[in-house]
């Protein structure tokens, strides 16, 4: 049969694959099993208004508690999920469980928050995105104004004008969208007017070298002014300094997420914090850093 090249190397035999390929297909498997297993949770970071100095949302943050390998963060399985399909039931569950959250917390008598939950590509393109959300809007009972889809401009960028159309599709049935990662891709001024976003985040990568570098420090103030000036709001990620946190609060700024005001949290310590009522103090949000 075919299993011999003419070199005679076998080409389908299973352990001539590389380390890699043998961790990849073993970390496969192990994904597929995942959900059934109920491996996944969900950690949820405190966005904060700069304003109030309140919490006024949270992101929603994938976790796979792998059966003898710890915790592992998504940017060591979110590619494979996608490359599989996978992320189609996977997506779907996390989707239902953020919403699941929201309305826990809010049945608890918490303040209501905004809910931002990642979606990648693939779960635009290739998934029934309107029906998910629907379905799980409406098995929660949660108001589509609690919701929040953060897209990266290159999932966007991927297949434009289709994810603009479902974007607007959204927005109509009522949930708003962040542009994730934002300055890490190519979007020019003019395509995101055309995005119907309602808020920006600004990479991490401009935030950590923000008091030191003049560079990321006016792209920073750039972002703000054109979101701004296209009637959008900011959030910056990754804020971890008191130092960034005022620079960001000096060029107006809306909110911050970061490990400065908290790391992704699991539910339980999340709900503590939210009870606790943990905000930033006025002070601190209300002291300007030197504008370079
Ligand atoms: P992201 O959406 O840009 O999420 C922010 C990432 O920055 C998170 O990493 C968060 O833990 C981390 N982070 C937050 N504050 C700080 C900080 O102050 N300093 C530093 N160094 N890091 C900070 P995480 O949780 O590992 O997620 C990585 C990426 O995986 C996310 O980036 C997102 O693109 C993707 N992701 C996470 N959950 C999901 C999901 O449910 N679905 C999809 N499709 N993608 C997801
Ligand atoms: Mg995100
Ligand atoms: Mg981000
Ligand atoms: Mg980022």
């Amino acid at each position: 049969d075919t299993a011999h090249d003419v070199s005679g190397h076998c080409r389908f035999f299973i352990p001539e694959m590389d380390d890699g390929s043998r961790r990849r297909l073993d970390l496969d498997t192990a994904l597929r099993r995942a959900l059934e297993r109920e491996e996944f949770t969900l950690h949820y970071q405190p966005q904060v208004g700069l304003a109030s100095g309140r919490v006024v949302g949270a992101e929603a943050l994938l976790r796979w508690q792998r059966p003898g390998h710890g915790q592992i963060a998504p940017n060591h399985f979110i590619a494979l999920l996608e490359d599989s399909g996978l992320i189609g039931p996977v997506g779907e569950w996390v989707l239902h469980e953020a919403c699941r959250a929201a309305r826990r917390w809010l049945d608890a008598g918490l303040p209501p928050l905004r809910i931002a939950v990642n979606v990648s590509a693939r779960q635009f393109r290739d998934h029934d995105i309107r029906g998910l959300v629907r379905r799980a809007l409406d098995a929660t009972g949660l108001e589509p104004q609690r919701l929040e889809l953060e897209l990266t401009e290159s999932a966007v960028l991927r297949d434009a004008d289709k994810v603009i159309r479902t974007m607007h599709e959204l927005n109509d049935d009522g949930l708003s969208h962040a542009l994730d990662d934002f300055g890490t891709g190519y979007s020019s001024l003019s395509y995101l007017q055309r995005l119907p976003v309602a808020r920006i985040k600004i990479d991490r990568s401009f935030v950590s070298h923000i008091t030191s570098n003049p560079g990321d420090a006016a792209i920073a103030r750039a972002v703000v002014g054109m979101a701004h000036s296209l009637g959008l709001s900011v959030i910056a990620e990754g804020v971890e300094t008191e130092g960034q946190l005022g620079f960001l609060n000096g060029i107006g700024c809306e909110e911050i997420q970061g490990y400065y005001f908290s790391r992704p949290l699991p539910e339980n310590e999340f709900v503590a914090l939210l009870r606790e009522g943990r905000c930033i103090p006025a002070a601190q949000a209300e002291k300007p850093e030197r504008v370079l």
